[in-house]
């Protein structure tokens, strides 16, 4: 299957680093180059940061319908593209092509969203206590944005913030993951191939933290927003305040999954177990600490384990591969030192825990019981195919350990009494949480989180707030 190299989007063009630099891009199921990056330096960035500022006196000026019409129509090209661009996702992320199609296929459901919104960015008309004067509240674009994306979901992690961005008249810089470049570039392909114009939307590759230090801090850049790890946000954020720019943050969690007494088992199992193997456990939102009551322990230490032993662990481009290797070596060296941990610590491990073969970063499916709270994996983030299980016996205890974490941002709960549902929904201290369901993140809902699992939102109205400005505008008339 063939795999391009990439290049920077400046100013509409493709092109190599001035430079000439390139870094390579390594398969994780085979460990092998199947091709080049090129790699931005100040002076790439230079013109990337001249371009947005071009992008953004046109696009500010193009009415919303129009935005809307050529956002639209990249929807319609990325789902027409959709199976060409998840094979290459899936070559240099790892996931099976079935989860790389589904995740573009929602990226079109994420342009679509923000594209009628975009229609719907309304101001406000204050009553004056002058008769004679007329307030209003203007919204306006805040500016050209520098987003920084992670390689656990190389095009969601982009649309969010592209898709806000345009939808709000802001222009946007890119700086995407080196290790999953190629789709993201097939992204923003069907933008141009849209009508996006020149200069609009930026992509570049290269140093993380020596594109975000000379972008963050730059007079063109009026808005940063960020996804990957809490060290990382923190850092950015500092660096945002400094210079008075405003931020998104979507950062790590270490998702509570609560299995309440009169739970449904079947159903947590498999939705919990779905969720926690997908994209082989690098979510953000994956489920981590699985919290069953001390009745149901056995039962869905069962169906869990039934869960993941049918999952078809593989290279993702394979038919019926339900699990891939892990995105990089870095992933499958923390499995291995939170799996000695927790073992260490005094956890069973019920399946899995090691290594799959030599080659490849594949991991099997490890679930782990009885993990003490001092162990590694119930205090920092996974990050990888390790469900670790410690019981409880009353609601409130489980919400205390819950929230004993500084993170909050997705959690899980699985009962059949309303009461139960009240008392998570009010006492867990969370950005998001799924009742008796998987995790689906629809654009039309919040996305995000709250303590050190970030700051903004990158779903629903929330999400287009954080690339606007407000206006307040008084006219005296007479
Ligand atoms: P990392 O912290 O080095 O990098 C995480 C992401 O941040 C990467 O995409 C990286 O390119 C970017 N990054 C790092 N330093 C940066 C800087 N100074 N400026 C701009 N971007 C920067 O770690 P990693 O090994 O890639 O991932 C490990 C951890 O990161 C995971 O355990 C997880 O907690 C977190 N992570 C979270 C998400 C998410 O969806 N929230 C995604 C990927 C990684």
């Amino acid at each position: 299957m063939g795999y391009p190299n990439t290049q920077l989007l400046i100013h509409g063009q493709w092109r190599d680093a001035i430079n000439g630099k390139t870094l390579a891009v390594i398969n994780p199921a085979t460990e092998q180059e199947i091709g080049r990056v090129a790699f931005a330096e100040k002076a790439d960035l230079d013109l990337a940061l001249d371009a947005a500022q071009k992008g953004f006196d046109i696009w500010r000026k193009t009415p919303a319908i129009d935005r809307c019409k050529i956002m639209r129509q990249a929807a319609v090209l990325l789902r027409e593209r959709s199976l060409a661009i998840a094979t290459l996702m899936t070559q240099e992320q790892g996931k099976p092509v079935a989860e790389a199609n589904a995740e573009i296929t929602m990226a079109a459901e994420v342009i679509d969203w923000f594209a009628e919104e975009a229609r719907r960015v309304y101001g406000r008309v204050v009553p004056s206590r002058n008769l004679a004067a007329q307030q209003m509240v203007l919204k306006e674009p805040v500016g050209p944005v520098a987003a920084f994306t992670p390689w656990n979901f190389p095009i969601n992690q982009v649309v969010r913030k592209l898709s806000a961005a345009l939808s709000a008249g802001c222009s946007i810089i890119i700086k995407a993951p080196e290790e999953t470049p190629a789709s993201p570039a097939g992204l923003l392909q069907a933008f141009m191939d849209a009508g996006v114009p020149a200069g609009v939307i930026g992509l570049v590759y290269g140093n993380p933290a020596d594109i975000s230090s000379y972008l963050i801090p730059h007079p063109i850049i009026k808005k940063i927003t960020f996804t990957g790890s809490t060290p990382v946000g923190k850092q950015l954020t500092s660096l945002a305040g400094l210079h008075m720019k405003r931020v998104t943050m979507e950062l790590g969690g270490h998702a509570p999954v609560i299995v309440c007494e009169d739970a449904d088992v079947e159903l947590a199992a498999k939705a919990a177990g779905a969720a926690k193997f997908r994209n082989a456990g690098q979510v953000c939102i994956s489920p981590t600490r699985f919290l069953v009551h001390e009745s149901l322990k056995d039962s869905f230490l069962q169906a869990i384990k039934a869960q993941a032993s049918a999952l078809q662990i593989g290279n993702g481009m394979d038919e019926g591969v339900s699990m891939g290797p892990l995105a990089n070596p870095r992933r499958l060296a923390a499995m291995d030192m939170f799996t000695k941990d927790a073992i260490e610590s005094g956890a069973k491990v019920e399946m899995g825990g090691e290594r799959i073969g030599n080659k490849g970063n594949f991991f099997s499916p490890t679930i782990l019981s009885n993990v003490p709270l001092n162990a590694k994996v119930f205090n920092d983030e996974p990050f990888g195919p390790i469900a670790a299980m410690r019981t409880f016996n009353t609601l409130e205890d489980a919400i205390m350990e819950s929230n004993r974490l500084p993170f909050g941002l997705a959690s899980y709960a699985f009962t059949s009494s309303l009461k139960n549902a009240h008392r998570l929904s009010h006492g867990l201290q969370v950005g998001m949480l799924w009742v008796n369901q998987p995790a689906v993140a629809w654009p039309e809902m919040p996305f995000g989180g709250v303590k050190d699992s970030g700051y903004g939102s990158e779903g629903g109205s929330e999400a287009l707030e954080a690339y606007l400005n407000t206006k307040s505008v008084s006219i005296l008339c007479a």
